[in-house]
């Protein structure tokens, strides 16, 4: 049956991908990471490079997931500001992030080039401020770019210049990052795949991992097999409560919403986005559109805080588009669709171990960087160096309240609050 929430421009335009067979015995491994998308094919592609005997279990397809339908955006840093990240874990530790978290762009650059991954990239990220206040928030983080990262890392772009990079009204200035930039996010799945089964990981697709019993050793069974392992990984983002309900509990499933355009054409689609940047702006519930390599716009608005996606995932998205582009009236929709966005209270990723079960969630909207940064950290700790990995279980997190059941209600209250705020 059609899935509405997976009928993305991204699988019509990655080409053909011959899935890999399930699991069907019992294997043993160093590490059996669960989960086939960013995080945990970067683990894979690192922990096999590191030596490791690796076995990775996708319960779909590589990229099936928030990994395969991404706005695509390379957005630098943390989903939080590093002024605040800064009074949340100190100035020493914080510092120690923000340049970790920076480095996690020229990680994914040295992967593509490394592997030859064609992923449809580009350069350059600008942030839009929705309010006045927003503009002087942007004008303290790039000060503070400055002052920790070098000049020039954040550009601040004034409210009469943001038409050089984006043409919207309504905006109070914004912030451009040259190291920020845009890719096509499931061919960018699929070249991690062969990267990581060139360097010696096993691959099972169609392999879901039913339960862990854990030990000295691991063994992680699905329904056909089991890998015994010393180190379990779980990449499951909003999924990893069903396998590690105490981590799970620091996670919120949010379903966000994609639309593609037509094909505009170069000079048409030029117009509106003149710099070619990925563009996102500061609203709670915020917009964030780019364009394709074939000159469509890929533009998401607009978040429901149900289990359910709307009817019609194009006439929902549409109306937010049209709000800052009302030149795409006649416009067709060619793609619509949606995906599972794993949050966390305060925005940054939950990263950590329960004895030698491992686990990597929650960027909430932010992981095209930093899954790729969080697969080495985890390579790099297994060989025994685990100053990065530390850093990232030194930031303090809270749990949803209210449990599995009642904490998707306490939560929509919170969210519906703050969306509403945005609007007045
Ligand atoms: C619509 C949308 C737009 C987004 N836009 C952006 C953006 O523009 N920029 C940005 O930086 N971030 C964005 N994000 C967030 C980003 O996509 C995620 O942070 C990132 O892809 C998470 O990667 P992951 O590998 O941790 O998880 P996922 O990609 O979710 O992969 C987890 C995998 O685990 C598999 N799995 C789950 N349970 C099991 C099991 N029991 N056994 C085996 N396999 C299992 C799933 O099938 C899935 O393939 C967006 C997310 C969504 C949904």
């Amino acid at each position: 049956m059609r899935d509405p929430l997976n009928d993305s421009y991204y699988i019509a335009s990655a080409g053909e991908c011959a899935a890999d067979a399930p699991l069907m015995s019992d294997i043993k491994a160093d590490i059996c990471i669960i989960g086939g998308g960013f995080t945990g094919l970067s683990a894979a592609v690192a922990c096999a490079e590191a030596g490791f005997d690796v076995v990775l279990l996708e319960s779909e397809q590589i990229g099936f997931a928030a990994s395969g339908r991404n706005g695509g955006q390379m957005i630098p840093g943390f989903n939080m500001a590093a002024t605040d990240l800064i009074k949340l874990v100190g100035e020493d530790v914080g510092q120690q992030l923000c340049h970790l978290a920076m480095s996690a762009r020229d990680r994914v650059h040295a992967r593509i080039e490394r592997h030859n991954i064609d992923c449809d990239l580009q350069h350059g990220h600008i942030h839009l401020a929705a309010k006045k206040n927003d503009f002087a928030y942007l004008e303290d983080e790039v000060a503070f770019s400055d002052r920790l990262l070098g000049v020039g890392e954040a550009v601040l772009v004034a409210p009469t210049d943001i038409d050089r990079y984006v043409n919207v009204s309504g905006y109070h200035g914004g912030v451009y990052v040259p190291k920020g930039g845009h890719l096509h996010p499931l061919k960018y799945a699929r070249g991690l795949k062969r990267a990581a089964k060139s360097a010696g990981a096993r691959i099972f697709e169609g392999s879901r991992a039913a339960s862990i019993t854990e030990g000295e050793k691991v063994v992680v069974r699905t329904i056909s097999g089991s890998v015994t392992a010393r180190y379990v990984f779980l990449a499951c983002d909003a999924e990893t409560g069903d396998l590690a309900p105490k981590a799970g509990r620091y996670t919120m499933p949010v379903l966000n919403y994609i639309i593609a355009t037509e094909p505009l054409g170069e000079e048409r689609a030029r117009a509106l986005i003149p710099s070619n940047a990925a563009v996102s702006d500061s609203k709670f519930v915020l917009n964030y559109f780019r364009l394709s390599a074939d000159n469509r716009l890929l533009f998401a608005g607009g978040e429901k805080y149900t289990p359910k996606p709307p009817e019609d995932i194009a006439a929902f998205v549409r109306p937010y588009m049209l709000k800052l582009f009302p030149q795409l009236l006649d416009t067709r929709i060619d793609y619509a669709w949606g995906g599972t966005v794993g949050i966390t209270v305060n925005r940054l990723p939950h990263i950590g171990r329960e004895g030698n079960k491992l686990f990597a969630h929650g960027y909430s909207g932010q992981g095209v960087l930093l899954t790729t940064l969080v697969g080495e950290v985890l390579a790099e700790m297994l060989k025994g160096d685990s100053r990065n990995f530390n850093l990232f279980e030194k930031i303090p997190h809270r749990a949803f309240p209210g449990g599995k059941l009642l904490r998707t209600p306490t939560y929509v209250a919170g969210m519906l609050y703050s969306a509403m705020m945005d609007r007045l």
